[in-house]
């Protein structure tokens, strides 16, 4: 085909196409792309809008807690509702969840902090050491978990090399401890250690709480030594023996 475009003109605009990034010619013949119809699928406002992810429901772990606890009417529905509660991270370093031993309606019910490693194992609070020295102080005033004794802790999930349990931790787990007592339906609470005296009082400071009557959920407490603690500087073991005698005082009292 013989071009009226003479020979300068036609190097002149094949180098400004090059300029403009052109890398292959594609065609014989130039395409006017203006001129071809619109082909381009139409995509409807409505339907973009329709399209548009969701943004997610930001669900507040402790109102989860509450409603899923408050609709336990019994002890194994509050651990099934506990086991399938998916927002406390210390479930996910954990073996399983470490509800609770000894006699559910047992007139005294014992709150520790959380499983530690024997307990991550077996599935039950109060195991390792630390629940055998407790075994033996319970014996000391005739209780004993497989009759007259129950025990639970504030966090049923062990946290991680036994660290402390963090404050948001408590507070979303406590929903369950306050449904776990009012099911459990002991006469008096005995809690051991500060991460339980945190939970329930609100309040730290066992070796100033210790020994001394409180009331909490609707029922006497006492604040007790941890046996853990009680391992580490037994010259406090006296003190927790007149905790225990308080206790005692107060069943034979009733
Ligand atoms: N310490 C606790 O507080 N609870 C347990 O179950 C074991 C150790």
């Amino acid at each position: 085909m013989e071009s009226a475009m003479d020979y300068h003109t036609a190097r002149a605009l094949l180098d400004w196409q090059i300029e403009l990034g052109a890398t292959e010619a594609i065609g014989d013949a130039p395409v006017d792309r203006y001129a071809l119809p619109d082909t381009t699928p139409k995509v409807k406002k409505a339907a973009v809008s329709q399209a548009a992810p969701e943004k997610p429901k930001q669900l507040d772990p402790v109102a989860v807690a509450k409603a899923a606890a408050q609709s336990s009417g019994s002890l194994d529905q509050l651990r099934a509702a506990m086991d399938a509660f998916e927002y406390c991270d210390l479930k996910r370093g954990a073996r399983q969840l470490v509800f609770a031993d000894g006699t559910p309606g047992a007139r005294v019910m014992i709150i520790g902090e959380a499983p530690g490693r024997e307990e991550d194992r077996e599935g039950k609070p109060f195991v390792g050491r630390a629940g055998q020295l407790l075994d033996r102080m319970l014996a000391a005033i005739d209780l004993d978990r497989k009759q007259n004794v129950y025990i639970t802790n504030v966090l049923p999930w062990r946290p991680p090399q036994n660290r402390d349990p963090k404050p948001e931790e408590i507070g979303m787990m406590k929903p369950f401890l306050e449904r776990h007592v009012a099911l459990a339906k002991p006469e008096v609470l005995v809690i051991m250690g500060n991460i339980s005296c945190q939970a329930v009082l609100g309040k730290r400071g066992i070796t100033r709480l210790r020994g001394k009557w409180e009331q909490a959920l609707g029922l006497p407490v006492i604040p007790m030594f941890h046996p853990a603690y009680l391992l580490r500087q037994p010259q406090m073991k006296r003190h927790a023996w007149a905790d225990l005698l308080e206790l005692k005082a107060w069943l034979g009292g009733k």
